[in-house]
């Protein structure tokens, strides 16, 4: 039974990096992610529900477009299935015993699964574009609430911090919108510190500290990559957002691993 509670949520997963591949692509260009159906990107031509199943449809297809032959970029799949091992590995982290009704380890799991999609998000979204998306970082904002709420619910007493950086974050939040609206560098380095936050409030501080200390890791990998190719990086952005939450979500679930895996 544990199994196949498993390998549904990899499922979820996997539709969840389908949704995002769309989102990353709609968002940052403003347009619908819901009312609007998916399209071939090359001959525009409207996808069916059968061109539209992770990893199934782009197998069976060969990795080609059904209606013009054009292929399907790797990258599409490749998130896809990245997402669906990243809920996969949050899930299995957490140690549920499926038996006894672990209510909080599932609540967490809930607001996990939530907080992680706001990150894949973002991740994908500053990757491609050097963007970080206010609509989406207020969309974690308000996981996050709701999250502290459930922790002041049940009485959590390490919440209070938590509220305190929540209201510091949609302060920043707003006052970002409404009053540095110039697009660049600077509203960039914002929206980094905002996303920082973010990551704070729903990790704790030492899942902070770590997040911080991955990322920087990962930059330093970055720069040795171009080093190597003696590629030069100017006017290239490096994407901050990206490597916060990639290493976010790796830290989460190793954390996880280490303090749930043990019972
Ligand atoms: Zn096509």
């Amino acid at each position: 039974m544990e199994f196949f509670i498993y390998i549904i949520i990899f499922i979820i997963g996997l539709l969840i990096g389908s949704f995002a591949t769309l989102a990353i692509y709609r968002i940052p260009i403003g347009e619908n992610i819901t009312h609007k159906r998916s399209f071939c990107p090359s001959c525009n031509h409207k996808l069916g529900f059968l061109d539209l199943i992770p990893v199934l449809s782009y197998v069976f297809l060969k990795g080609k477009c059904r209606y013009c032959s054009q292929k399907i970029g790797k990258r599409y799949i490749f998130i896809e299935i990245c997402s669906g091992i990243i809920f996969l590995s949050f899930a299995l982290s957490l140690n549920i015993d499926f038996y006894a009704i672990e209510a909080s380890k599932f609540i967490y799991l809930i607001f996990g699964f939530l907080y992680i999609i706001a990150l894949l998000l973002i991740a994908g979204m500053d990757k491609e574009k050097r963007f970080i998306s206010k609509k989406v970082v207020l969309y974690g904002v308000i996981v996050n609430f709701a999250y502290i709420l459930y922790l002041y619910i049940v009485g959590k007493s390490n919440m209070y911090r938590y509220a305190i950086y929540l209201f510091f974050m949609s302060f920043f939040l707003l006052m970002n919108t409404l009053l540095l609206q110039k697009k660049g560098r600077e509203n960039y380095t914002i929206d980094i510190l905002i996303l920082c936050m973010l990551i704070i409030t729903f990790s704790g501080t030492v899942a902070f500290e770590l997040t911080v200390i991955l990322t920087l890791f990962f930059i330093l990998l970055r720069a040795i990559k171009y080093a190597i190719k003696k590629d030069k990086e100017n006017g290239n952005i490096l994407p901050i957002g990206y490597y916060l939450c990639i290493s976010n979500i790796i830290i989460l679930i190793l954390q996880n691993f280490v303090i749930l895996g043990g019972d």
